[in-house]
C-alpha cells in the first residue's frame, strides 16, 4: 500500500483538501513508495494562520516555558535517531551512518536553542545621563517560514525551526517534496515534547506554496536553503513582499592542496568530501586544486581510494555510498561525465553506466574523477551535484587562489598544507564563507553561524549560531528616566534632546 504524507497544521495530520499529490519515490529500487500532500494556496493560507493565532501566546511565554519543551524535544530526537535516519535513508538514498549524522548535527542547534536565554539576555546601560538608563532588547518577529531542500531533509529544518521558536516565534516549514517524511515525525516529536498547537507546522507541496509564503502578508521572515536560482528568486521576491530573507543557495567547493601538503590525509579527505552522501552536499568537496609538482601523486592516491568505494542501498551496512536522488538528476550527474573528455578534461574513472544487481531500477552512478579539468569545462563551471570529483593543476598558490575567487559560488573551502603562513594567508585572501584548514568539510559547529559569499548566500544573515537569533528576532532600545522628586522640573526645551 503507498504511504500518505499529510501537512502538519495546529498540531494535528491535515489531509489534502485539494486533492494534489506527488510521488516520492525510493532511489534504491526506483519504486514510488509514497504519495505526499501538495498544498493549495487555502491550505498555505490555514497553516500561516494557525501559526498566526499560536503566536498570540507563544510569544508572550516565558522563556522557562519555551525551554523545557526544547529539552524534552532534545530527549525524544535523541531516543528517535535511528528512526528518523531509517525515513531519510527510505526517501533520500544516503546510507544510514550519513543520515544518522545529520540528525546529530541538527541536534546541535536544538542544543543551542535549549540555551537560548543566554543569547536573548540583551544589554543594559545604567546612568547614560543623569537618572537615564537605555536597554537594549531584542523580540520576535511573528510567524516565519523555512523552506527546504532535498538533500538534508532533517537537518536542514532544524538550522532553522529551533531557534525561530526559542525566540518566540512561531513557524511553517515547507520542506522538500521529494523527501517529506521526516520533517512530519518531527513535528509529532514537538508535539509530544508539549509544543502548543501551530508553533510548528508543515505543509509540502510546490512552487504553489512557496510563492504562497513569499507573498502572505502574515509571513515576516522566510529563511532558505537550496540552489542558487531558486535562492535568488526567493531573496528577490521575498525581498520584494517586505520580508527578512536568508536564502542559502548553491556551491561549487575547493580544495587547495599545496606542494608540501600530507598527500595520503589530502586523498583521504578529498574521497571522503567529494563522494560522501553521493556528492549531494553543499559542502561536498568538488573540485581539488593540486599545486606544483605533486598532481599526479595525488589523483593516483585518490583514485586507488574511490575505486574501493561500496556503493548499495543506503539500507545496506555494508553500503558506503547510495544513489542519487531521482533518475533524472543521475542521468543529468552522468552527461556531465560523458561531455567531459570532450571539453578537454581527462577520465581516471567513469561511473556512468553504474548499476547494482537486484535493484536495476534503483538511480545510481558510480564514483568518476577528471584529471586536468579545464575552468572553460561545464563540468567545472556547473555544481554537478553527484559524485564527480574534479581535479585542477596550476604551478603556483597565487593562479591556484585565483581559480577559486573567480567562482561565482563561495561556499566552503579548504586547504591542505604543512605551511601555517600560507594557511593563514588562504583564510585571508580567499572569497568563501566558510574555510578549512586541514579540514575538508569546515560546516561550521551550532554556536557558530553557516553561511556562504557571493551566489551561495542571498541576505545578510548566516544561519544559526548568534546570526540565527539575531535573524529570528529584532531589536528594540528602551530610554528610561525617572526623576528623583528632588529634582527641579526640567522646563520646556526645543533643543535636540542632549545627555548631561
Ligand atoms: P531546490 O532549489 O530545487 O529546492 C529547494 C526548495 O525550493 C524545495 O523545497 C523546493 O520545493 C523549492 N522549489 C524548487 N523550485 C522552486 C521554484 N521554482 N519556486 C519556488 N520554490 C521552488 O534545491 P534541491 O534540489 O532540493 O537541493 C539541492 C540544492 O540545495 C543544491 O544546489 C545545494 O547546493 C543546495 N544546498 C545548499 C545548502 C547551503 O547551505 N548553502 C545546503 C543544502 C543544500
Amino acid at each position: 500500500m503507498t504511504k500518505i504524507v499529510n501537512h502538519w497544521i495546529g498540531g494535528r495530520t491535515a489531509e489534502g483538501a485539494s486533492g494534489n499529490y506527488g510521488p516520492v519515490t525510493d532511489p534504491a529500487t526506483g519504486e514510488v513508495t509514497t504519495k505526499v500532500a501538495f498544498a493549495s494556496v487555502e491550505e498555505v493560507d490555514a497553516a500561516v494562520a494557525a501559526a498566526k493565532e499560536a503566536y498570540l501566546s507563544w510569544g508572550q511565554s516565558s522563556l522557562a516555558a519555551r525551554t523545557s519543551i526544547l529539552f524534552a524535544f532534545r530527549a525524544l530526537l535523541d531516543a528517535h535517531r535511528d528512526e528518523i535516519a531509517e525515513l531519510i535513508t527510505a526517501e533520500h538514498g544516503k546510507v544510514h551512518s550519513d543520515a544518522l549524522g545529520e540528525v546529530a548535527r541538527g541536534l546541535e542547534i536544538v542544543d543551542l536553542a535549549c540555551g537560548i536565554s543566554v543569547q536573548l539576555k540583551g544589554e543594559l546601560s545604567t546612568q547614560v545621563a543623569t537618572r537615564v538608563d537605555v536597554a537594549s532588547i531584542r523580540q520576535p518577529l511573528g510567524v516565519v517560514a523555512g523552506i527546504t531542500p532535498f538533500n538534508f531533509p532533517a537537518m536542514v529544518p532544524m538550522w532553522m525551526f529551533p531557534l525561530a521558536i526559542a525566540c518566540g516565534n512561531t513557524f511553517v516549514l515547507k520542506p522538500s517534496e521529494k523527501d517529506p517524511s521526516a520533517s512530519v515525525r518531527i513535528a509529532e516529536l514537538l508535539a509530544e515534547a508539549g509544543l502548543p498547537d501551530g508553533v510548528f507546522n508543515v505543509v509540502h507541496g510546490d512552487k504553489v506554496a512557496v510563492d504562497r509564503l513569499l507573498e502572505h502578508p502574515d509571513v515576516k521572515a522566510v529563511s532558505f536553503v537550496g540552489s542558487t536560482p531558486i535562492a535568488r528568486y526567493i531573496h528577490t521576491t521575498a525581498s520584494a513582499n517586505g520580508k527578512r530573507v536568508q536564502a542559502l543557495g548553491g556551491a561549487k567547493n575547493h580544495m587547495l592542496v599545496l606542494p608540501d601538503a600530507d598527500l595520503d590525509a589530502a586523498a583521504d579527505a578529498a574521497v571522503s568530501a567529494a563522494y560522501g552522501s553521493a556528492g549531494e552536499r553543499c559542502m561536498a568537496i568538488s573540485a581539488v586544486v593540486a599545486v606544483g609538482a605533486i598532481g599526479d601523486t595525488l589523483v593516483e592516491k585518490i583514485r586507488e581510494r574511490a575505486e574501493k568505494i561500496q556503493i548499495g542501498p543506503g539500507s545496506d551496512p555494508a553500503s558506503e555510498m547510495g544513489p542519487l536522488i531521482t533518475r533524472a538528476h543521475r542521468d543529468k550527474v552522468a552527461s556531465y561525465v560523458a561531455g567531459a573528455a570532450d571539453e578537454g578534461a581527462e577520465v581516471v574513472l567513469d561511473g556512468t553506466g553504474y548499476t547494482v544487481d537486484g535493484h536495476e531500477n534503483g538511480h545510481w552512478i558510480g564514483i568518476s574523477l577528471l584529471d586536468k579539468v579545464p575552468t572553460s569545462a561545464k563540468a567545472y563551471q556547473d555544481e554537478i551535484f553527484g559524485p564527480v570529483l574534479c581535479v585542477l593543476r596550476t604551478e603556483t598558490y597565487e593562479e591556484a587562489l585565483d581559480i577559486v575567487n573567480a567562482s561565482p559560488f563561495g561556499n566552503g573551502t579548504a586547504i591542505f598544507t604543512r605551511d601555517g603562513g600560507a594557511a593563514r594567508r588562504f583564510q585571508l585572501e580567499v572569497e568563501a564563507g566558510m574555510v578549512g584548514v586541514n579540514v575538508p568539510i569546515p560546516v561550521p559547529v551550532g554556536y557558530h553561524s553557516f553561511g556562504g559569499w557571493k551566489d551561495s548566500l542571498f541576505g545578510d544573515h548566516h544561519i544559526y549560531g548568534n546570526d540565527g537569533t539575531h535573524f529570528y528576532t529584532r531589536g528594540k532600545v528602551v530610554t528610561t528616566r525617572w526623576p528623583d522628586p528632588a529634582d527641579a522640573p526640567a522646563g520646556v526645551d526645543l533643543g535636540f534632546p542632549r545627555n548631561h
